[in-house]
């Protein structure tokens, strides 16, 4: 009887492990970090990201370059005429109408478990209407403490988003500039890539990393240009953004800029100044709460791309959603065993193999282990020389996780 108790008890564990979201978002915004210092900057523990993202240097700011309606575009996937912000005081705000990324997905998935940790108190106080389970506040421009809050949310096993913001570049910037000629701000720059780097470690040493899927997107809201930003200069407009894991295609996106709406001043909404084709194709802010939200809730089937009731301007760029990433592809590739000790074979790589496409495996850390072009359907992989760990195997834009025991 005991050991019927046991049989039962440890089933209903198995199935609740698997009712559970796999499908996990973490969001790192990092203020005030123009695209040229970034490239500059050494930043090893976001790069390493960049093997398995979309990902652009050339992201073009299409609004008011003040970080309350940039980071009000970013959580809200609209543009400032619909959420209302103009300015870093919030007035006119309207999340009721347009409410954050956790309030919209918990609208199709109430249980969702999501967290902010911040140091800029208005993403907590002033961004309304976000249903956010748990509130961090850290000391402005402090950092380490971020990721050291951001971490502890890690450690929970049912977080289902998170959001980590870092203030410190853009502090650095008003007090000493921005410029990639700074050293003061380049190394701002890389301390927050430290920081970072640690958030990202306690993500991949999650107990359960192995059974789940993350996205994780990192975005900046501004440049700047000498002390300041809040105009529509290069330095301040062109960002950078990375979308990473094995829903998105993994590319590079070099992009002309599609405008500004705040193209005559910040108070009139102009589109005049946007080319609506370009922007169909440019990562813009809008679109990483529109990607967070469709990854968050793919399995109900609904795109919010197209919701009315939500309204949305973004897109997003998961494969096989309608807009941007219309590929042809091999969705029905499996690999087996997985996890794989020894022997790995691939299988079902009917399009790779016709169009001669490089069959890749990935190191969590961004290094390419392998590379084969597949000559028939199926390839087998001896894995027997690589460290044990998670990798991403890519074949062409899709792309499947192994794990080497
Ligand atoms: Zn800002």
């Amino acid at each position: 009887m005991k050991a019927l108790y046991a049989t039962v008890f440890l089933s209903l564990q198995f199935l609740f492990s698997f009712s559970s979201q796999n499908r996990k978002v973490l969001i790192i915004g990092i203020d005030g970090t123009r695209s040229d210092a970034f490239q500059q900057a050494n930043t090893p523990h976001i790069d390493a990201l960049l093997g398995t993202s979309t990902y652009s240097y050339s992201s073009w700011h299409t609004g008011i370059t003040w970080s309350g309606p940039s980071w009000s575009t970013i959580l809200t996937g609209v543009n400032w005429n619909k959420h209302g912000v103009t300015n870093n005081n919030f007035t006119g705000s309207n999340f009721n109408q347009y409410p954050p990324l956790p309030t919209l997905a918990k609208q199709i998935k109430p249980n969702l478990n999501c967290s902010i940790v911040a140091e800029w108190d208005p993403l907590i106080d002033d961004i309304t209407n976000a249903s956010w389970n748990r509130m961090v506040k850290v000391a402005d421009g402090s950092n380490f403490p971020t990721a050291d809050s951001a971490i502890i949310e890690l450690q929970n096993p049912d977080i289902d988003l998170l959001f980590a913001y870092f203030d410190k570049v853009d502090l650095t910037g008003h007090t000493s500039t921005f410029s990639p000629s700074n050293p003061l701000y380049i190394n701002a720059i890389q301390d927050v890539d430290s920081a970072v780097g640690k958030v990202l470690n306690a993500l991949y040493a999650r107990p359960t990393y192995a059974n789940e899927d993350w996205l994780i997107l990192v975005v900046t809201d501004h440049g700047g240009s000498s002390f300041f930003h809040g105009g529509n200069s290069n330095a301040e407009r062109q960002i950078w953004w990375i979308a990473s894991g094995d829903m998105v295609a993994h590319q590079q996106i070099t992009q002309a800029d599609p405008g500004t709406y705040s193209c005559g001043n910040n108070t009139v909404f102009d589109t005049t100044c946007v080319d609506l084709s370009l922007l169909k194709t440019s990562p813009v802010h809008a679109d990483i709460t529109v990607t967070a939200l469709h990854y968050l809730i793919y399995d109900s089937g609904i795109n919010p791309e197209t919701r009315p009731e939500w309204n949305l301007d973004g897109k997003s760029w998961l494969i096989n959603s309608t807009g941007v990433n219309e590929l042809a592809e091999d969705k029905n590739i499996s690999v087996f065993p997985n996890p794989v000790e020894g022997e790995l074979t691939v299988s079902g790589l009917k399009f790779a193999a016709a169009k001669q496409m490089s069959i890749e495996l990935f190191s969590m850390d961004g290094k390419k282990v392998f590379s084969t072009v597949p000559v028939s359907e199926n390839i087998s992989i001896n894995t027997e020389s690589f460290a044990k760990g998670i990798y991403l195997l890519k074949a062409g834009k899709v792309s499947k996780k192994i794990v080497i025991e």
